[in-house]
């Protein structure tokens, strides 16, 4: 069968390596000839975001941040942004900073540094979003894609291997969503199985102990390949319904992926066999002798959901079985119709029942 696609790659430079943040942002504020810059990090995450930004000459600190970027917050930060005639947004954190970062960018076109702390993966996409009275936004616009990243895994450090989960998931959903999302191609489907590879030993590396700087290492590494491939990919269903959890009930991201993931494969899994088999592989799990595909890959996440004791129940994080059906029509409304499977209201009632009480996975021909 001929091979046919169209995939576009995001310009973008990455800087990697560890204990190399500061030195690395430095070169990048004086290659971007940059003379008004302004840093974005939580009031918790100050102290680390100072000593990155050691080397370069500060103008403006900006600190609130909140998930999912409120409008109120893009407006306040716009404003300062204006007013202190920034010329270089530096975002220092998780994937909330980095948001309010683009969301300066999507109206001003100022470029951005990006030094993220978390696996959320944001800095590597041209994706922004936006949330006003229970709506979450999305879009997506170049502008806001960082100039740079910075990654030194030392900075992650720190991330509790409760939030390293969480976020680790997030960051293998951007994989595992891509592999069916509307633009997905074997580009991006093979980013994003590199991107599952490293992910899959390295969120228990970083169980095992938070410390280990070659799992957070492999960690970042497969982050950046995972939203990489989300960003050319597209939001596949797992990212719609993930965007209505967090945007119209208010549940927590990393911990809404993490739990809804294995749910979506399970949906998914059965209509793409062979993509399945090379996510089992990407997994270390083989698809044995006689064993179905879907199957294979849907008990390699269970195994690495179990070993790494990540989110299971959306009921933990505050939904209730009275959401479901406004849930369900509101994913409905911007479900993907390329979907493998298609998207019914029953079928979601059934996915998001199951995803609220943690109930298994179990691949079902559809
Ligand atoms: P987050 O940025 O809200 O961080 C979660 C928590 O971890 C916060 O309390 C933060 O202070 C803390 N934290 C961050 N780094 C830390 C560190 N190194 N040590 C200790 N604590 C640390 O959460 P997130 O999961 O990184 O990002 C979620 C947000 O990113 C959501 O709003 C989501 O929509 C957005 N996102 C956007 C894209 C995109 O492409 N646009 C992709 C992924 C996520």
């Amino acid at each position: 069968m001929s091979v046919t696609f169209e995939h576009i790659t995001l310009a973008q430079r990455v800087l990697f390596g560890s204990g190399r943040a500061e030195a690395n942002l430095v070169a990048e504020v004086r290659r971007l000839d940059a003379r008004r810059v302004m840093v974005i990090a939580t009031a918790s995450a100050r102290d680390a975001a100072e000593q990155v930004c050691r080397g370069i000459e500060v103008a403006l600190w900006f600190d609130h941040v909140a998930q999912h970027v409120p409008v109120r917050n893009a407006d306040t930060a716009r404003a300062a942004a204006a007013a202190h005639e920034i010329d270089l947004v530096v975002c220092v954190g998780g994937g909330s900073t980095t948001g309010l970062a683009k969301a300066i960018s999507l109206t001003t076109g100022l470029p951005i540094v990006a030094v993220p702390t978390t696996y959320a993966g944001s800095e590597a996409t041209n994706v922004w979003g936006l949330t006003e009275e229970r709506t979450k936004t999305t879009g997506v616009d170049d502008r806001v894609l960082p100039t740079t990243v910075v990654y030194d895994a030392t900075l992650t450090l720190s991330l509790p291997a409760g939030l390293s989960v969480a976020s680790g998931m997030n960051s293998l959903a951007h994989c595992i969503d891509s592999l069916w999302a509307p633009k997905a191609d074997p580009i991006n489907q093979a980013l994003a199985l590199e991107g599952a590879r490293a992910l899959a030993p390295a969120l228990p590396g970083i169980v095992k102990d938070p410390r280990e700087i070659g799992a957070r290492e492999q960690a970042l590494y497969g982050c950046y390949l995972a939203a990489v491939a989300f960003a050319s990919a597209g939001s596949g269903l797992h990212h719609k319904i993930c965007h209505v959890l967090g945007g119209t009930f208010d549940l927590p991201h990393a911990e809404t992926h993490a739990t809804v993931l294995p749910y979506v494969l399970a949906f998914n899994a059965p209509a793409v066999p062979d993509l399945a088999g090379r996510l089992a592989t990407a997994l270390g799990s083989p698809v044995g002798p006689g064993q179905d595909s879907a199957g294979a890959a849907v008990g390699a996440l269970d195994r690495l959901r179990e070993a790494v004791d990540a989110p299971r129940r959306l009921a933990d994080y505050g939904l209730t079985e009275r959401d479901i059906p406004d849930a369900v029509q509101r994913v409905l409304a911007v479900a993907p119709p390329s979907n493998p499977v298609p998207v019914t209201e029953t079928g979601l009632t059934t996915l998001l029942g199951r995803a609220l009480t943690g109930a298994p996975p179990i691949p079902t021909a559809n």
